[in-house]
């Protein structure tokens, strides 16, 4: 913890601030180690103060060694305003309301308060040896739940059923709970990327999406995995090994010093080549970490760089309206070798 808090001092001076005030639960936990629902923290050149209320007074001590704690009894911001101290501005994390930052502002004065990006998530975006460790357990839950819940697809089950089965599984393997709401999208339904649950059952011939992931230790896993029930109707054949093609394209650009950019471009390149890239409507993936959805995000837009430690996912997709579609997600750790799969 005390290297993350050196490197978030070091941006902290680069930017010519005072000091950091911390709402983002993910940032909080990456930098003390508490693992709470409710908190703030507060980082400068001297200092470094979580405040939490009551009910974590336990479980911060216990998970926080390196920081001091403060419990607040009723307003937060009374607590936090008292180590505002210093004449340069403070900065505030992006997520704060606009009613927080006016009266953090109010309470720090001339010196001000300014909005800092994402610059924990900057540092959070590589990842450290007990981080990859926990990432893997994740991915482990995951992918035990996903062995015993293969038999379970079958003509007549719906995809509720399935999200439940699969959920049940992973929480049995030893995930904390399903990293978000699993997906399981069968037949026309797998046409659109993000598609909620139905009651829908399965039939013979269905291409069906299942996008699932575990929660472990507060690190994450996220794999998709496109199934047919019997023969595959229609294109979706077609279409799920152009899909996989376009994963295999992204993956072989995997290197250390590589624009992220390019990688999506690999993919798109790929599905144009079968006059499916219109269909591909999402970008190539993301980072994996405290958070589902982190850096670096692997869009053609992403000006980010490939970096040993990144750990993400690369998932291109083609959906083709009212009928099809397919997905194929992995989770990638980048080492100074090369690419390593995570979810296999
Ligand atoms: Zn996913
Ligand atoms: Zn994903």
């Amino acid at each position: 913890m005390l290297q993350r808090v050196e490197a978030t001092r070091r941006a902290l001076d680069e930017r010519g601030l005072e000091g950091l005030i911390l709402i983002k639960m993910e940032n909080i936990r990456y930098l003390t180690g508490f693992s709470g629902d409710g908190g703030y923290a507060v980082i400068d050149r001297s200092r470094t103060v979580l405040v939490t209320d009551g009910r974590y007074r336990e479980q911060a001590r216990g998970e926080t060694a390196e920081w001091d704690i403060t419990i607040y009894e009723r307003d937060p911001l009374k607590t936090l305003a008292a180590y505002l101290t210093g004449g340069r501005p403070w900065g505030l994390e992006d997520t704060a309301t606009l009613a927080f930052e006016k009266r953090l502002s109010d309470a720090i004065g001339e010196a001000g308060v300014v909005a800092t990006g994402s610059m924990v998530e900057e540092l959070r975006a590589i990842k450290g040896p007990g981080e990859i460790e926990a990432i893997q357990a994740a991915a482990a839950c995951a992918l035990q739940a996903w062995k015993s819940f293969l038999p379970m697809v079958q003509p007549g089950v719906t995809e509720r059923q399935l999200a439940a089965g699969l959920d049940y599984r992973m929480v049995t393997a030893g995930a904390d709970r399903p990293a978000f709401d699993t997906i399981v999208a069968s037949g026309p339904n797998a046409s659109m990327p993000h598609a909620g649950i139905t009651d829908r059952e399965l039939r013979e011939g269905d291409q069906v999406i299942v996008d699932f992931g575990a929660s472990k230790n507060g690190y994450n896993s996220d794999i998709t995995r496109t199934i047919a029930v019997g023969e595959p109707r229609g294109r979706a054949a077609e279409i799920a090994g152009a899909v996989r093609g376009a994963w295999e394209a992204a993956f072989s650009r995997i290197e250390p010093g590589v624009p992220v950019a390019r990688l999506d471009e690999a993919a798109r390149k790929h599905l144009e080549a079968a006059g499916l890239s219109e269909h591909f409507v999402h970008s190539l993936g993301h980072g994996i970490g405290l958070e589902v959805h982190e850096k670096p995000s692997l869009s053609r837009f992403s000006v980010e760089t490939l970096e040993p430690g990144m750990v993400f996912t690369v998932e291109p997709g083609v959906y083709l309206e009212e009928e099809t579609g397919a997905r194929h997600e992995e989770m990638v750790l980048l080492t100074e070798e090369g690419p390593v799969v995570l979810s296999r």
